[in-house]
């Protein structure tokens, strides 16, 4: 079993991930699918008139204020076009795919936050009404009972809070989380960069390899949102996953290449 999240900027081919994906899984590979879709929520909230708006953490994590608008966008982005998009990519390469969010069988579940501390110039506020959280627990009955029958399943944010409250949740963590459950051999995380790069953007400061022992070291490399991605790592390797890869989904075969030690490998 293996775990692929596909990210959600810009430069990501999902012709190129889906084809990949249909080959391993007509070859009896079981995968699961988890994506992401940021980069076109800001477009469509842009468009709505109702703009990102993101927010530090006093320890210096980036994330989306997610006031009920910004999550009503944000789901007709990620349940909607990305994942039917998707869905539908697959289903015209023969593989019955079933898209599916975290709230759906409450597959992700976790505790609603409701306000977060943010720092915004040099002051820590308190932001009430936001809509986010942490997967802490995933259902897997619902996944397997899909997978025994055949279907592929394709999972997307948003998670469901203990309450059933929709929260907007990362989509790295909440992948990490589910490998773990699976007992996946593998986690790939799957963006527009070649992998962790040392010095970023230099595409040619890829670390090729992380000892799982170390992974949190590896944290001062990353900045902004790839930091979650570090984060996810350590939190899969930790709780039994084989290994993880950071790999590249711009073009040609982004899954296999992953499998076979393309990016940054952690193990
Ligand atoms: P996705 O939506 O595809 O999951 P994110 O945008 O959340 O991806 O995270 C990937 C982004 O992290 C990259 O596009 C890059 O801009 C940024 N980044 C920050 N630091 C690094 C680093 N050290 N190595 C690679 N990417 C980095």
């Amino acid at each position: 079993m293996i775990v692929v999240k596909v990210g959600g900027s810009l430069g990501i081919d999902y012709d190129a991930v889906c084809a990949d994906i249909a080959r391993l899984w007509r070859s009896g590979q079981k995968l699961v699918l988890v994506h992401g879709g940021s980069g076109e929520t800001n477009r469509v909230a842009q468009a709505l008139g109702h703009p990102p708006r993101f927010v530090t953490s006093p320890s210096g994590y980036t994330s989306r204020f997610t006031d009920r608008e910004t999550l009503e966008i944000f789901e007709m982005v990620y349940c909607g076009k990305m994942n039917k998009g998707i869905v539908e990519r697959l289903q015209r390469l023969n593989v019955n795919a079933v898209g599916l969010s975290g709230l759906d069988g409450r597959i992700f579940e976790g505790r609603h936050k409701g306000s977060v501390r943010v720092v915004e110039n040099g002051k820590t506020l308190v932001l009430r009404g936001d809509h986010t959280g942490t997967v802490e627990k995933v259902n897997v009955g619902l996944i397997e009972l899909l997978l025994n029958a055949g279907y592929l399943p394709v999972l997307s944010p948003p998670a469901a809070s203990y309450e059933g409250v929709a929260i907007n949740v990362d989509g790295d963590r909440a992948a990490a989380a589910l490998a773990v459950a699976l007992k996946a051999e593998a986690l790939l995380l799957l963006s527009n960069v070649p992998g962790l790069l040392r010095d970023f953007p230099d595409e040619a400061s890829l670390i090729r390899r992380i000892p799982a022992a170390d992974v949190e070291t590896y944290m001062e490399f990353a900045q902004d949102r790839m930091k979650k991605k570090v984060l996810g790592a350590a939190e899969a390797v930790a709780g039994g996953v084989g290994r993880v890869i950071f790999g590249d989904a711009r073009a040609g075969e982004p899954v296999s290449a992953a499998l076979a030690g393309a990016g940054t490998v952690v193990q």
